[in-house]
């Protein structure tokens, strides 16, 4: 997906919870950036399961 596309999805999309059941590699024109884009949301993050490590952050917040 286009970085360009990735920031309009983002922007429709706003703060609304999403679980990322699909991600995209993420593209500047015609180079990749390295990271993965939630084609649902347009949250883009380093590498294919960023929203697995996200998950695991999340569950274990208890001494944040
Ligand atoms: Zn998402």
């Amino acid at each position: 997906m286009q970085l360009r596309k990735a920031l309009e999805l983002r922007k429709a999309w706003g703060d609304k919870p999403c679980d990322h059941p699909h991600l995209e590699e993420e593209y500047d024109l015609g180079a990749q950036t390295g990271d993965w884009v939630c084609t649902t949301c347009g949250r883009s993050g380093w590498g294919p399961d960023w929203p697995k490590r996200e998950k695991e952050k999340n569950n274990c917040t208890t001494n944040d």
